[in-house]
């Protein structure tokens, strides 16, 4: 059995009455690492480059081993370059070459660029219209319930890789899982973190880290999953939200 933790912390009260979203987090642990990393989280909370948080809220809920599905660990490409501008070019056209309408590229990045406040989930987008498909205004979709299957090997692959930071580890999740949704055929993230530009895409079962997306100092960030014109939205949230996936890497990549 395994258990899923949630954290959401935020700072000006709870997110529900207006508090600015600082951190938050999803893992599945075992029972052994429950007080470990539930403290990290607590820690994060308190001590986040966005502020520290007054509001902080902890789930923490079992969840059966037959619920449990597992997907594929994407492979990862860098996009190294030196503005945001040319990162945004780059990020633009894989969209694009993932089917995605110039309107809906276009679309997904003046939303982003314009939120009023940091969001703490992602926006669902048409791919094709570029309308927004859910109907959850600034909190939008927070993709739950999963974690990595083997952490031990992803932790040394990633540091093999020069990747070893908590942005990427829990990107490269919480991308695997949005993947492996049949109704989305891309995403698009760039980080809250003032300190982080990096951003990456998700197209073709492949991560596209892309080095600057957006100028350091920035406290936007957000996500945007391109959802096909035909998608059961409801169905789409509930995997989202609720379906516990572990993702695992197969032998040859993290080797
Ligand atoms: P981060 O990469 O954690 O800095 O998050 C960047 C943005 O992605 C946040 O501002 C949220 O809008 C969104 N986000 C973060 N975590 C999740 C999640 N679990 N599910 C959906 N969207 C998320």
């Amino acid at each position: 059995m395994l258990y899923s933790v949630r954290m959401r912390a935020a700072e000006g009260g709870a997110h529900e009455c207006g508090g600015q979203h600082i951190s938050g987090a999803e893992r599945l642990l075992r029972e052994e690492c429950l007080e470990d990393i539930t403290k990290k989280m607590i820690q994060r909370a308190l001590t986040h480059s966005r502020g520290k948080a007054d509001f902080i809220n902890l789930t923490i809920e079992t969840v059966k081993d037959e619920a449990i599905t597992e997907v594929p660990l994407l492979p990862i490409t860098t996009c190294p370059v030196d503005s945001v501008d040319s990162g945004r070019e780059v990020a633009k056209k894989l969209l694009l070459s993932a089917g995605i309408t110039q309107k809906a590229v276009e679309q997904a990045f003046y939303e982003l660029d314009h939120l009023q406040t940091s969001m703490r989930g992602a926006m669902l987008v048409d791919m094709i219209t570029g309308n927004r498909l859910d109907a959850l205004a600034e909190r939008g979709v927070r993709v739950s319930r999963m974690d990595i299957a083997d952490e031990k090997s992803f932790c040394v692959w990633l540091t093999s890789q020069g990747l070893e930071n908590m942005h990427v580890r829990e990107a490269l999740v919480l991308a695997a899982k949005v993947a492996a949704a049949p109704q989305i055929v891309a995403e698009l993230c760039w980080s809250d973190d003032p300190d982080y530009v990096t951003g990456y895409i998700t197209a073709d079962q492949r991560y596209h880290r892309i080095t600057k997306l957006k100028e350091m100092g920035d406290w936007q960030g957000g996500r945007v999953f391109f959802v096909k014109p035909d998608a059961d939205i409801a169905k789409l949230i509930q995997y989202l939200q609720y379906q516990p996936v572990l993702v695992t890497a197969n032998e040859e990549m993290i080797r």
